[in-house]
């Protein structure tokens, strides 16, 4: 048995028929066997398979990821380029300067940013000192 998606060239209406083989597709056509289920005309002509638009979808869903991705990363850079033009680089000093400003030991205008470890992180956070762990992703160019 075979499947094929049919349409009708009279008034476009598609739908499915099953036939023994592709052969008797071809003698019920020949002798006009074949007809629309709308409108009763004889003009059937075979469409594109089904599975071909399941594999078009396919590969239009994986296109969307690499977009998404592609949409992240640049988000992150600018959120990037706004903490280096805006916040005070400290590298691996962060735990000690964030401490700094917290106790009012030092006075800044600017922000702070650097790196720390999670343990860091969490000892910063109970002592209440207001820290956000963002994504960074490494510049190159730098
Ligand atoms: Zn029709």
């Amino acid at each position: 048995m075979i499947k094929y998606r049919l349409i009708c060239k009279n008034c476009d209406l598609t739908f499915d028929s099953w036939f023994a083989s592709s052969d008797e597709y071809e003698k019920l056509k020949k002798n006009k066997f074949l007809n629309c289920h709308q409108c009763n005309s004889k003009k059937i002509e075979k469409t594109l398979m089904a599975p071909g638009l399941i594999n078009y979808s396919k590969i239009e869903s994986s296109k969307k990821n690499p977009k998404q991705f592609y949409d992240l990363s640049k988000t992150i850079k600018e959120y990037q380029k706004f903490i280096k033009d805006n916040f005070e680089y400290v590298g691996k000093n962060f735990a000690y300067e964030a401490r700094s400003i917290h106790y009012n030991e030092k006075k800044t205008n600017k922000g702070i940013y650097g790196t720390a470890s999670n343990d860091e992180m969490k000892e910063l956070r109970d002592e209440g000192v207001e820290v956000e762990i963002i994504p960074w992703l490494e510049d190159k160019n730098n």
